[in-house]
């Protein structure tokens, strides 16, 4: 195997992401300039048209992961988010009344007021629901509005561009869909009209280019869903007075913030689709070369679907549940550690619901932290791969010491034994789970798994990780053996120091050697007295999380 193949082999997707893009920068001088300027942007976009899809979470944590790499490379890696509030509402609104629907249909989502009071605008409030919820995710992001940009002035020069290349970019709309669309033999340019504020009702006529002005009309026949309000008249394009149709706009951006990766959804980069054309424009009509995972006209391929909640979730919700609701799922940190373990183009449906996925993610983030804390060892490769993931998915700073590990299932037995979460983690202390002299910190991280068990096990557990421990020997049937050998348990429990290995081969010792009892038949006997079910948690450390109450209920039988 060459050095490169085994190299692909363990390095992480958002490392060969960061070294293909400084590769990429180093060797185009418009490219060097920008980045030396403002950094390697790292890009993306979403509009805040109502509660935003946890598909868009993970094109999130991509970008965050990728900048994060890039900034582990010595370099400067920026994730930008911008809110596309420019952006008009162009269907009913289940949050806006009747007349409010009519008055605002066609107006971008930062004129239009927000449905909750605190907020600037509609855009801004649907926004702020998800980037509010960041930091739990570890995502740091500068955020943007659009509709800002252009006020600022940012896209006047690209606007200019686009209108002076107007027949260029109809051209490609042609040459893609065909000469019948709409798009064809229009101006690639939206007014916003000065006097009822619709965007999506305006027709842009003609570009005067000496006096940078553009005719247009506030018509009916724009739109089939808004009606204008008959306005016409010359207007500047420039400082928000408009915007571009998007597949436009999506190009015009890349050169004018100087976007060095910006990936999106897979839908966006079907044949023919918005990224096609926007690449096309971007390097036809702006003459800049398209982000990451574009390269020139070829769109590359954009990242997979993923959706939180299953089956249960997207068919009563159409296309799933929102990115603020996932948390309802999964701990934040944990939805991190998903997305960045996994590659971009790898589907993931992570299902809580009568599954494992819960309790394998756990699993699989506390074996990564041992990896990166030296407590396990899984290969060389597998430790650097671990390692890595651990890195770029954990939320804050890395702390020096690795934090408690209680495995879930443990954590969900000890919640339905005890009340309050100090009677837990004093038994986490003698169980070796929980160091004697844990921090404040530490015994947080313990308490905020223990506080997840106890949704785990209400909302998706499956039947065999509920039980209620007894407080008296339920009416159950036993035979002289099985009476025997858990009358045995109960003196070796009061005797001596058990972990659980030496009291799981104890009960060998006493089932073989002592009684001569089919395990299966003492294992079935304990589960019964203790939680009148015939089985349970892992029985021995099971004895050893409720032994006092164990040994009284086995003497008792
Ligand atoms: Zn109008």
């Amino acid at each position: 195997m060459g050095k490169q193949e085994h190299d692909s082999e363990v390095k992480h997707w958002a490392d060969q992401i960061a070294e293909e893009a400084i590769e990429r920068v180093k060797k185009n001088p418009v490219l060097k300039k920008i980045v030396a300027k403002s950094g390697f942007f790292v890009y993306d976009e979403k509009t805040p048209s109502g509660v935003i899809h946890i598909g868009s979470g993970r094109g999130w944590v991509i970008h965050d992961a990728i900048a994060k790499a890039l900034r582990d490379k010595g370099v400067k890696g920026r994730f930008v988010l911008s809110s596309d509030d420019m952006d008009p509402l162009d269907k009913y609104s289940k949050v806006l009344s009747k007349e409010d629907n009519e008055k605002y249909m066609g107006v971008p989502f930062r004129y239009i007021p927000s449905p909750v009071k605190g907020y600037k605008s509609f855009g801004d409030y649907y926004f702020a629901q998800v980037t509010d919820l960041f930091p739990d995710f570890g995502i740091e992001a500068e955020l943007e509005s659009t509709g800002e940009e252009y006020e600022k002035g940012t896209f006047n020069k690209t606007i200019k561009i686009a209108l002076d290349n107007a027949d260029k970019i109809q051209k490609i709309y042609s040459e893609i869909y065909g000469e019948e669309v709409a798009a064809a033999d229009k101006l690639p340019f939206n007014v916003r009209c000065p006097k009822c504020g619709r965007i999506a009702t305006t027709l842009a006529l003609e570009w005067d280019k000496q006096k940078e002005k553009l005719y247009f009309e506030c018509r009916n026949d724009v739109v089939k869903w808004g009606k204008g309000c008959g306005y016409k008249g010359w207007i500047s394009p420039y400082n928000g007075n408009g915007k571009f149709p998007w597949k436009v706009e999506w190009a015009a951006k890349w050169p004018s913030k100087g976007v060095i990766i910006e990936t999106a959804g897979k839908d966006h980069f079907t044949k023919g689709g918005s990224r096609t054309i926007a690449c096309k424009i971007a390097v036809d009509v702006f003459n800049y070369p398209p982000p990451y995972p574009s390269s020139g006209y070829y769109t590359g391929p954009g990242y997979e679907f993923f959706t939180v909640g299953g089956k249960k979730m997207s068919t009563s919700k159409g296309r799933g549940i929102g990115f603020a609701e996932s948390i309802e799922f999964a701990p934040a940190k944990m939805l991190r550690f998903l997305l960045v373990r996994t590659r971009p183009n790898a589907v993931i449906d992570f299902d809580p619901y009568g599954t494992n996925d819960i309790i394998l993610l756990y699993e699989r983030y506390d074996r990564a932290e041992r990896v990166y804390f030296g407590k396990e060892d899984q290969g060389e490769k597998e430790n650097i791969k671990q390692k890595r993931i651990y890195e770029l998915s954990h939320v804050g700073k890395i702390p020096k010491r690795m934090p408690p590990q209680v495995p879930l299932i443990h954590a969900a037995t000890l919640v339905q034994i005890y009340e309050d979460d100090n009677d837990i983690i004093q038994n986490l202390k003698e169980s070796e789970h929980v160091y004697k002299d844990a921090t404040k910190q530490e015994i947080e991280y313990v308490k905020d798994r223990l506080g997840f068990a106890r949704k785990w096990i209400k909302e998706f557990a499956e039947d065999q990780y509920r039980f209620e421990l007894q407080e008296k020997v339920p009416d159950v049937k036993l035979s002289e053996k099985q009476k025997k050998a858990l009358k045995l348990v109960a003196e070796r429990l009061k005797k001596g120091k058990w972990t659980e290995q030496t009291l799981y081969n104890e009960f060998y010792t006493i089932c073989r050697d002592e009684v001569d009892i089919d395990t299966k038949e003492f294992f079935r006997a304990a589960y019964l007295v203790l939680l009148n079910k015939e089985r349970g948690p892992k029985l021995a450390g099971f004895l050893l999380a409720v032994k006092s109450k164990a040994v009284k209920l086995f003497e008792s039988i």
